[in-house]
C-alpha cells in the first residue's frame, strides 16, 4: 500500500495540533481538517480501488457518505496519532460502526500513552494495512450459491484474521449469502464459537447454517 504523504501546505496545521483534542477531526468549520480528510480519503480510495479495507466490499462511489477515514488505533484512545498517515485507512460506514472505539493494540490501554507509532505487525491484534498482507489472514471465498452477484464469505485462517473478523463483525455477511432472511450472522458466529469451544468442529459451514435455520424455524 502506498502511504499518504502530508502535503506541504498542510504541514504547519498538522504540526500545530496539540495531540490531545481529537474532536478536531470532526470540526466541520475547520477547512484544514476538511481538506486533510478529503485528501486522505481520495488517496486511499484510489489505492484500495474503491474497496473497504476490512470487509473488501466494493462500492462504486467516491462520495463521503459511503467512505470514512478510519483511525486504526482509535482517535479517542490514541489522540496523538490523529493525523499520522500510518494510522489511517478508508473503510465503509458498516465496518466503522462495528469497530468503533475498540483497541486493537496487543498491549491494550497500557499502550495509549506511547508517543511513537508502533512499527511492527506484532503490535496489532488485527490486520494492519502497512505491516500485513490481508490475504495471508483472511480468504475471500466466492458465495456462488446465493442470489447476490459477486458476493463472498470472509474466512479467517489466523488469529489476526479471526480478531479482524470479530472486531469488525465481518460475519455479518453470512446472513445475506445464505439467503436466510431471519438468520443473523451473529447466530452462526455463536454456533461456530460453541462448536469450537466444545471441540466438536466436525460440521461444515452448510451444516451449521442448516442447523441454525432449523433452530430459527422451531422458535
Ligand atoms: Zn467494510
Amino acid at each position: 500500500m502506498e502511504i499518504f504523504l502530508i502535503p506541504t501546505e498542510l504541514k504547519p496545521f498538522v504540526d500545530s495540533y496539540d495531540n490531545i483534542n481529537y474532536q478536531l477531526w470532526n470540526d466541520e468549520e475547520n477547512n484544514n481538517v476538511k481538506n486533510f480528510r478529503s485528501l486522505v480519503r481520495n488517496h486511499y480510495l484510489l489505492d484500495q480501488k474503491l474497496t473497504c479495507f476490512y470487509c473488501k466490499q466494493y462500492i462504486f462511489s467516491t462520495n463521503g457518505l459511503h467512505w470514512q477515514v478510519e483511525h486504526i488505533l482509535p482517535k479517542s484512545l490514541f489522540p496523538q496519532f490523529l493525523f499520522d498517515p500510518k494510522n489511517l485507512i478508508v473503510i465503509c460506514p458498516d465496518c466503522n460502526r462495528e469497530k468503533g472505539d475498540q483497541n486493537p493494540h496487543v498491549n491494550g490501554d497500557r499502550a495509549c500513552s506511547q508517543s511513537k507509532y508502533p512499527r511492527t505487525s506484532g503490535r496489532f491484534k488485527i490486520i494492519h494495512p502497512l505491516y500485513d498482507t490481508y490475504g495471508d489472514h483472511i480468504e475471500r471465498v466466492p458465495a456462488n450459491h446465493c442470489d447476490y452477484p459477486d458476493h463472498y464469505f470472509l474466512k479467517a485462517h489466523t488469529p489476526k484474521g479471526k480478531a479482524t473478523v470479530k472486531m469488525c463483525d465481518l460475519n455479518r455477511f453470512y446472513q445475506e449469502f445464505a439467503g436466510y432472511q431471519d438468520m443473523k450472522g451473529k447466530q452462526v458466529a455463536s454456533l461456530d464459537e460453541f462448536i469450537e469451544e466444545n471441540g466438536i468442529n466436525l460440521l461444515t459451514r452448510e451444516q451449521k447454517m442448516g442447523l441454525v435455520q432449523k433452530i430459527m424455524e422451531s422458535m
